[in-house]
């Protein structure tokens, strides 16, 4: 197939661009490079079927680079992967109103894309649909609990509305889509200034520094190592029938508090923990319900948190290490 992944060069889209080369398929990466890195996708540059496209998701493709893809590069897509998007609190919320029109303007572009080609679009939608959720564990029929004028509402109503979107054109205009709710996913490839706890809690840790921890740490998330939930974009991608929107993470849940003692106990590390504020509608407890992804895609996670934090950290030790070398 020849395949867009926009969000390419982040750390679930170059994995995905990986994934996608070694299953035989054309790829092209289109980023701005907002968040994500040069680095993650240098190793991709010599492949033969691999192309980058550096051009803002938010705007349409017709208007600049485009053409990029459809003239320069003769490159017409069957398949659309929609990652373009901060997914670090504090990336998103840095420029909040850019984030909305990465998100809705982002999505609006490749579904229009996808109307020219006759493409299929999945669009990397997000627990945060279900906000500060209400139902334990989440089902892909909440309907969510989001605060729509908090300083996370950028995100979760961004991806939201990229959703509703998704599916009016689907209802109205007989789109393609697939819609996949990512919950939590770490693994090695996270930006070292990402700000999500499970990279900050690894590089406090490896470097001596106190782990900060929000809260009294009680709070709970669901990590996905990074490798499984790219073969549930691929899964989802290429099922055949249209299905609604469906949950891809790792039911496994943990308080951040027994993450931190995990990451301390894996990096042997004496680190202190230092209490700091949580942050404003931080949620209380996450936990997908993934029936749905194991009945429709035959997919449930098995790397537990200790084989995926022991990838992680050996991939930021490596980091260091080669940022520190001479
Ligand atoms: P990331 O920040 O590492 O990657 C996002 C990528 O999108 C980066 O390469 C960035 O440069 C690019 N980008 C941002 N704005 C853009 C724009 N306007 N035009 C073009 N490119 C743009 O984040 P990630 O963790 O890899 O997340 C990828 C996708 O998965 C996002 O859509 C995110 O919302 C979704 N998601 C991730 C998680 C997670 O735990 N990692 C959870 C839920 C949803
Ligand atoms: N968190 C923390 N310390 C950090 C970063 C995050 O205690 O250095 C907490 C944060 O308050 C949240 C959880 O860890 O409760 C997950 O945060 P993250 O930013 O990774 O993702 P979120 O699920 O909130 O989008």
């Amino acid at each position: 197939m020849r395949v867009l992944v926009t969000g390419g060069a982040g750390f679930i889209g170059s994995h995905l661009c990986e994934r996608l080369l070694a299953d035989g398929h054309q790829v092209a990466c289109l980023d701005n490079f907002y968040t994500g890195q040069r680095d993650n996708i240098a190793h991709l540059r010599a492949h033969e079927h691999f192309h980058i496209i550096e051009h803002d998701v938010a705007t349409p493709l017709e208007a600049s680079a485009a053409d990029a893809l459809d003239h320069k590069l003769g490159f017409v897509p069957e398949w659309v992967f929609n990652l373009a998007c901060p997914a670090s609190p504090i990336h998103y919320q840095r420029d909040p109103v850019k984030t909305i029109e990465t998100s809705v303007f982002g999505v609006m572009n490749m579904l229009a894309l996808c109307r020219r080609h006759g493409a299929r679009l999945l669009q990397a939608s997000t627990s945060e649909v279900y906000g500060d959720p209400l139902v334990h564990p989440q089902t892909e029929t909440y309907w969510g609990h989001v605060n729509p004028i908090g300083p996370r509402a950028c995100y979760d109503e961004g991806k939201r509305l990229a959703e509703t979107l998704c599916f009016d054109h689907q209802r109205s205009r007989g789109a393609d889509i697939r819609v996949v709710r990512i919950f939590n996913t770490y693994g090695p490839r996270m930006a070292m200034n990402d700000g999500r706890v499970v990279s900050n809690f690894v590089l406090q840790a490896l470097r001596g520094e106190p782990l900060t921890l929000y809260g009294d740490g009680q709070q709970t998330r669901s990590f996905c190592y990074v490798a499984e939930l790219v073969d549930g974009l691929v899964r989802m991608m290429a099922q055949h029938e249209h299905i609604g929107p469906i949950n891809l993470g790792n039911p496994a849940e943990f308080t951040i508090r027994q993450l931190a003692e995990r990451v301390l106990a894996l990096t042997g590390s004496d680190s202190e923990l230092r209490h700091l504020p949580l942050p404003v509608d931080d949620p209380v407890r996450r936990q997908p319900d993934i029936e749905r992804a194991r009945t429709v895609l035959d997919w449930q996670p098995r790397v537990d948190l200790d084989d995926g934090l022991i990838a992680t950290i050996a991939y930021f030790r490596a980091r260091l290490a080669s940022s520190t070398a001479p």
